[in-house]
């Protein structure tokens, strides 16, 4: 892949393996587009593994008269859901209405039905106006003398990291060259006379062997998420608008100390609002919203982050009474927002910007998880224009992503319910399937099919399944580190820590095996992965 990148010319070259840089390089393949992506760090590992994981047309925009972002993620949502059924799963949102909270009876009945308009939510799954006694029926350890009732209206679930490695795989379907752990580190001029210049390529760093190279290019796209700045300073085209980082946090308790049957969107001391989510074995809560200008890569969660989710929580479900100390693991994000003069992190725009600089780069900021597909369209039609080829229009509102190949939604429970029927002997439960073809839909298959190898070859049931996935994440997925296969291609280091300390030797061994890794970089990958199992958990 490094020979192929460094011995061709692309039409477009995209910096940054996020679920932006992915929409981009899947609707530029899939127009036509010679494209490449090099991402610096594992694919997913800035903010596109760090997010509420929930593709949403953000009820609270509303609030803000952003109308027009509501509308276009809204309606994105059950595009989304339609391309990958088995990662993105509809989940009913309850909103309790609190005396003196956000949102009044009126105001969120009204709010709920615009919110289905401009998302053209169909009508089956329209928000329905539950009473008190319907609301406490369906959460039974929400707080009772503040309860005024609920709204229960429609979002989808996701796994981010997931999402975003099954755009670039499809992405790699359609003739895309996508790297992880290759860094830009400058951009390639070439003088175009009256004293301009014009990008034509970028120099690049392999980051596993510090191996320098660089890749030609028409057209050069800056999707880096929070680093875009530095690469617009590195471009010399730092203008006004620039980026506004926002940390936002999450913690995850095991569900038995958060037992909630669906999600919950609620009022917080200070009048904010976070969610609950439950998820298999576990309920997370998220999120915060505070300025940053810390270590992008890798952002922490601090006591004062937790005491606040915590709190909130507690105010809510004061039964649970939930201390720090029920925290199994967390993680923390960076929004790359768009600044705007004398506002705070929450009111800042979701939206997202392309910017155009004198030589050529295309950067773009802002936005959504759940856009990503809209932005890329927007992207690469500009790109189209400036490689002044004949525009023809995304396609990507078609194009199944990969293990998503399930026809119906109702498939994707068949499904479920087969793959349980063929591991049940060997001692798993249908969390187990459910985990799997959430994971990798239809692709279980081929994770099956190897797990069936390892019995045979006398691997125990637990070991042999994550031995197969392990193969699968290898093999079709470019992980290159034990991290990489327990958080962005599992989720387990998030949903799972208890697995990740159970068997972190067994799988750094393969990954020795597998890359033939000395002494030397068998203990740093070891220490990496211990970093981060330890930030997972602690907080100071
Ligand atoms: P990133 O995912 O950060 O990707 C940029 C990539 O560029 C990084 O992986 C980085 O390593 C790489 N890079 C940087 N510099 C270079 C370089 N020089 N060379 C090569 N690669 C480089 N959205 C939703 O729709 N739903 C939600 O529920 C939601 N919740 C959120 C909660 C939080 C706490 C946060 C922080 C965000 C949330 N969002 C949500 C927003 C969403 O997560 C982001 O909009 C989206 O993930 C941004 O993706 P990105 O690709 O632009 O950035």
């Amino acid at each position: 892949m490094l020979e192929q990148l460094g011995s061709h010319t692309y039409d477009l070259l995209i910096i940054g393996g996020g679920a932006t840089g992915a929409g981009i390089a899947l609707d530029a393949s899939s127009r036509g587009l010679k494209t490449a992506l090099v991402e610096k760090q594992d694919f997913a590992a800035g903010t596109s593994s760090r997010s509420t994981k929930l593709i949403h047309g953000g009820l609270r925009y509303l609030k803000q008269f952003e109308v027009t972002l509501v509308r276009e993620v809204g309606r994105e949502r059950a595009i989304v859901h339609r391309l990958a059924p088995h990662l993105v799963v509809s989940e009913k949102m309850l909103l309790p209405l609190i005396k003196g909270g956000t949102y009044g009876k009126m105001s969120t009945s009204l709010g709920l039905m615009v919110y289905d308009v401009l998302a053209g939510v169909e009508d089956a799954d329209q928000r329905v106006m539950l009473s008190k006694k319907e609301t406490l029926e369906r959460e039974p350890i929400l707080r009772e003398d503040t309860l005024e009732g609920a709204g229960l209206y429609a979002e989808y679930r996701t796994d981010d990291a997931r999402l975003t490695i099954e755009v670039i795989k499809t992405a790699v379907k359609y003739g895309a060259d996508c790297i992880n752990y290759t860094e830009g580190t400058d951009f390639m001029y070439e003088d175009i006379g009256e004293g301009k210049r014009k990008i034509v390529g970028l120099a690049c760093k392999d980051c596993l062997t510090n191996k320098t190279f660089q890749i030609k290019a028409m057209q050069v796209v800056n999707a880096a998420g929070p680093w875009v700045d530095e690469l617009r300073n590195k471009n010399q085209s730092l203008s006004e608008k620039r980026l506004h980082l926002t940390k936002g946090v999450h913690i995850v308790v095991p569900h038995a100390r958060l037992p909630l049957s669906q999600s919950v969107y609620f009022d917080v001391p200070g009048g904010r609002m976070i969610f609950a989510i439950p998820r298999g074995k576990i309920t997370y809560i998220g999120t915060t919203d505070t300025d940053y200008d810390g270590d992008k890569e890798n952002p922490l969660t601090h006591l004062e982050d937790v005491e606040y989710l915590l709190k909130g929580v507690n105010s809510v479900f004061p039964s649970v009474r939930l201390l720090s100390e029920d925290v199994v693991s967390t993680w923390a994000g960076l929004r790359p927002l768009i600044h705007e003069e004398g506002k705070s992190a929450s009111e800042l725009s979701r939206k997202d910007e392309i910017f155009v600089s004198a030589t050529g780069l295309v950067s773009i900021a802002g936005g959504k998880l759940t856009g990503y597909r809209k932005m890329a369209e927007r992207t690469v039609d500009l790109v189209m224009k400036k490689l002044q080829r004949r525009q023809r229009k995304t396609r990507t509102h078609t194009i199944v992503l990969s293990g998503g190949e399930f026809g119906t939604h109702t498939a994707v429970d068949d499904y479920k319910a087969e793959v349980f029927e063929t591991i049940k002997a060997q001692g798993f439960d249908a969390f187990e399937a459910d985990y799997l073809v959430s994971n990798y839909g239809k692709q279980t298959d081929e994770v099956l099919e190897s797990f069936f190898e390892g019995l045979e070859e006398g691997r125990a049931p637990q070991w042999a399944m994550l031995s197969a996935e392990l193969d699968f994440t290898l093999h079709r997925e470019m992980a290159h580190t034990p991290l990489d296969f327990f958080s962005r291609r599992t989720g387990r280091l998030y949903f799972d820590i208890q697995s990740v300390k159970q068997w972190q030797d067994q799988v750094l061994a393969e990954f020795i095996t597998q890359f033939n890794w000395d002494e030397e970089k068998a203990q740093k990958e070891r220490k990496r992965l211990e970093r981060a199992i330890y930030e997972a958990s602690h907080f100071s």
